[in-house]
């Protein structure tokens, strides 16, 4: 973030208004997600719903685990039996069969005797308790060359309920486990599976199409050709879709012009929640196009008061059956496309999915480098946040905050943010990060070096 990178920031010849207001990111957001809501229920096969929202309480259908079961491999004992037992005089008992995991009890316990049991096993009518192999002389028995099972000898004094667990212990019967609106994360994904489940209600994802707009544009696999640009905004805002839990459909590119915008627009709105579309939102670009969306729907242009992306286009498209398709038009150059997706798409994505919190996950971290803001925008810098030796989190930028640089966004785990009234933040003050990755990638793979 040195004073020369300011000269090459694409932003700075679209400094003019087209649009008398100029918004703030927390007000541009507000309007965008007061077009959404959250998506009706599915039926979600259990992994598949890693990372949705549960849309129906779960409830326990029987106990868990369902029934007492050894916690060790061992003898399961009735502790009375074995006051006496020690270390150096072992009580001698009869061994009368054996349970192993996913088999029942062929008998109850009677006192005087002890059942062979293995960890998971359901401990036997009359038993309350469970001693573990190490605490008996199985070991020597085998080597003198005698059966385990004939008889045993106990060396611990064992107490009622050691190594059981009991029926019920994790859940009970009848329990609500998971509350509708809890975050499928992979423990719960787990509990749903411990009660049987193979299926489970979810809000579902919503589906992005994803259409670039530009005559310069190529499909990645295609020939490069003079003058020609790989499409890589697709790529990217279709990853942060998948990433944030959508359903991304890369729609194609539109030419600039008026047929070509509009039968992409035809095709995507038929089975989209929300359509995005890159570039086509600066200003000569725009009044060729704000034609077309006027025709399909509604469409505003904005001012942000952000940096990157200041142009950002909102409105609705006229879908299938009267339904209204939320349309986020994004700047062109590729590191605003991305901000501003992770602004206002991702939240957007969140919503439509039922998730409670939309704030993007920050920290304080102390910079390496000065953040400039010469005209009153939030300026989100592209930083690697990294823990120094010293144990505090740092913030270093990743070179240049041109617009157009992509891979100063591939290189950064976050977004240092200058706010729209500071004009400077300096080398070693504290800035907020918003970060890309959380956390482990702040904790391995990022290192302090250049
Ligand atoms: P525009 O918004 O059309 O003025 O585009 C701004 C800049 O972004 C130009 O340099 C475009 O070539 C570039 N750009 C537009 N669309 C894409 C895209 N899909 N992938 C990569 N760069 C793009
Ligand atoms: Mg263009």
């Amino acid at each position: 973030m040195t004073p020369h990178d300011h000269k090459a920031h694409e932003e700075r010849p679209h400094r003019h208004h087209y649009d008398a207001e100029m918004l703030s990111v927390e007000d541009a957001r507000e309007r965008i997600l007061s077009f959404f809501s959250r998506l009706e229920p599915a039926e979600v096969s259990l992994l598949d719903a890693l990372d949705m929202v549960l849309a129906e309480d779960l409830v326990a259908p029987q106990d868990v685990p369902p029934l007492a079961n050894s916690a060790m491999d061992g003898y399961a004992v009735v502790a009375s039996d074995l006051s006496e037992a020690s270390e150096s005089s072992p009580v001698d008992l009869p061994v009368a069969f054996s349970v192993a995991a996913g088999q029942l009890p062929s008998a109850a316990l009677k006192p005087g005797s002890v059942v062979r049991i293995m960890t998971g096993a359901p401990v036997p009518d009359g038993a309350d308790s469970v001693v573990p192999f190490e605490d008996t002389d199985e070991l020597e028995r085998r080597k003198n060359g005698n059966a385990a099972e004939d008889r045993i000898g106990i060396k611990l004094a064992a107490q009622p309920g050691d190594n059981i667990r009991e029926a019920g212990e994790d859940i009970a019967k009848g329990e609500v486990v998971l509350r509708s609106g809890s975050l499928l994360r992979p423990g719960a994904i787990g509990v749903a599976a411990s009660l049987g489940r193979s299926h489970v209600m979810a809000y579902r994802r919503p589906v992005v199409a994803i259409i670039s707009t530009g005559d310069e544009l190529l499909d990645p696999g295609a020939q490069p050709q003079p003058g020609k640009i790989y499409n890589s905004n697709a790529y990217s805002i279709a990853a942060e879709v998948k990433r944030y839990g959508g359903v991304p459909v890369i729609s194609g590119i539109a030419r600039d012009t008026v047929e070509s915008l509009e039968n992409r627009l035809a095709d995507a709105v038929e089975s989209a929640d929300m359509v995005v579309t890159s570039a086509g939102v600066s200003k000569g670009d725009y009044d060729v196009v704000k034609d077309v969306l006027a025709k399909k729907g509604e469409i505003a242009l904005w001012s942000v008061r952000m940096r990157p992306a200041k142009p950002l286009a909102f409105g609705t498209l006229d879908g299938p059956g009267g339904r209204k398709v939320p349309h986020l038009g994004l700047p062109g150059n590729p590191v605003s496309a991305m901000v501003a997706f992770e602004q206002f798409g991702r939240p957007a994505i969140h919503l439509m999915m039922g998730r409670s919190e939309l704030q993007k996950p920050s920290i304080e971290a102390i910079l390496d480098d000065p953040v400039n803001n010469f005209d009153g925008r939030r300026v989100y810098a592209r930083v690697v946040v990294y823990r120094a030796e010293s144990g505090e989190l740092r913030a270093r930028s990743t070179g240049t905050q041109s617009s157009g640089a992509l891979t100063s966004m591939s290189a950064a785990n976050g977004l240092a943010i200058c706010p729209d009234d500071v004009a400077k933040i300096e080398a070693g003050e504290t800035v907020t990060v918003e970060m890309l990755d959380w956390p482990e990638a702040v904790f391995s793979g990022f290192g302090p070096a250049r």
